[in-house]
Formats: structure tokens, C-alpha cells, sequence
């Protein structure tokens, strides 16, 4: 699956430029033109990284970043900021709030993916997972595509296989049923009926890890998290 990129910016011909060059690169990309949105989109699209311009109309950047970084739901998703010159000080705010990094305006699309790539690669080399997954009663071995519980081996789907990685992946964040429903089965705008695959897919494999189930927390009305067992 490629990256998802949200990109914040008021200004109309910045996004088409962003857009076309990051379209070009095979991003997936989303906008949002004022912080509202952008708050709004990050919880529910959950994507790879923001763009995140800090002049807007409404919530400011520097505002929204502080919000994303505290919320445990949105505080890993990788934030570069978008500044112009003579920000000098927002830039040093906006770091000290979490951005990962920050290009100034004017910039060039290659500097642009440049960054955006070497941010991304930190961000999944912080997420890796390891070879084997031991937590409780459960043993996942992401290499050979198995699934133990009490060591007995669990017959387990492709897509329950993908949920279950994407949830322990995120290790205790809670993952919206959009997000899950985008990044596992791929729909980009998920109708009730087909967030509703989602809980199918948690209910049979909760079912399947019996006394390893209640590692996968529902958050109401949201999605799901995973939560390892204390050692
Ligand atoms: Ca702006």
C-alpha cells in the first residue's frame, strides 16, 4: 500500500503543486484548506504523514500540531511543517511541539519529496516489527505467517493475518474502522456497511485467539487497539 499524505494548506495553488508532484512520487494524497479539517481528516483517515502549512485561516498550524502530538490517537503520525520566511520562531515552536521536520517556502517538489521520504523511512523504521511477536499466550511469527495460542497454531485468513499486524503495529494506539477498513481492504470512503467487514473480521479472530482475544480492545464508536498482556 502507498503512503497517504495529508497535506494542510489554504492556498489553492500550493496544493495542486504538492498534489501533481506527490501524485507523480505514487502518493496517495488528501487535503484539508483550515486546521478544522485537518484535525478532522487526521482522526479519521489516519494518514502516513501531514504537510502541515502554519499559516491558516481559523486553528493555526502551530495549533494544530500541538493538538495532533498530544491526542495518543494522532501523535505518531509523522508532521512537516510548511513555513515561510521570517517564521523562524514558529519553526522552533512548531519542533518543540513534535514536528518531525519543516521546509521553508519557496521550496522545490524534489526538496519536498526528499524530506518527505527521509521522515517516512524514520517513521517505519521506529514501527518495524519484530520477527516474532510473543505477548501472553500468543506467538505471532511475522516471518513464517503463523499464529500460536497456548502453542497451539490458529488457521487464520489472509486479511485476519493483515489486521492483526496493522493493529500490534501501531502497538496501543487505537486505529479508527476507516483506517483499518483503507489500509486493509484498500476502500477509500468507507460506507456503513463496509466498516462493518471490520468488526466481522475482529469478531472471528478474536474467536480464534481465545484466551488472547481480549488483547484486541474495542474503543466505542471508533475502531480498535491493541494491547499487549503485562509481563
Ligand atoms: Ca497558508
Amino acid at each position: 500500500m502507498k503512503e497517504k499524505i495529508l497535506i494542510v494548506e489554504d492556498e489553492k495553488d500550493i496544493i495542486k503543486m504538492i498534489e501533481y508532484n506527490l501524485k507523480k512520487e505514487g502518493f496517495k494524497v488528501i487535503d484539508a484548506r483550515d486546521g478544522e479539517d485537518a484535525l478532522d481528516l487526521a482522526l479519521r483517515q489516519y494518514p502516513d504523514l501531514i504537510l502541515l502549512d502554519l499559516m491558516l485561516p481559523g486553528i493555526d498550524g502551530l495549533e494544530v500540531c500541538k493538538t495532533l502530538k498530544k491526542d495518543p490517537k494522532t501523535a505518531s503520525i509523522p508532521i512537516i511543517m510548511l513555513t515561510a520566511k521570517g517564521q523562524e520562531s514558529d519553526k522552533v515552536v512548531g519542533l518543540e511541539l513534535g514536528a518531525d521536520d519543516y521546509v521553508t517556502k519557496p521550496f522545490s517538489p524534489r526538496e519536498l519529496i526528499a524530506r518527505i521520504k527521509a521522515v517516512l523511512r524514520r517513521a517505519t523504521e521506529k514501527e518495524k516489527l519484530p520477527e516474532v511477536f510473543e505477548s501472553g499466550d500468543l506467538r505471532i511469527d511475522f516471518a513464517r505467517i503463523s499464529v500460536t495460542v497456548k502453542e497451539k497454531a490458529v488457521t487464520i485468513t489472509a486479511k485476519e493475518f493483515e489486521l492483526l499486524k496493522t493493529l500490534l503495529k501501531a502497538k496501543g494506539r487505537v486505529l479508527s474502522r476507516d483506517y483499518l477498513l483503507d489500509s486493509i481492504w484498500g476502500y477509500d470512503h468507507a460506507m456503513e456497511i463496509q466498516t462493518r467487514t471490520v468488526d466481522v473480521h475482529v469478531r472471528t479472530l478474536r474467536k480464534k485467539l481465545k484466551s488472547a482475544a481480549k488483547m484486541i480492545v474495542t474503543v466505542k464508536n471508533y475502531g480498535y487497539r491493541f494491547e499487549a498482556e503485562e509481563e
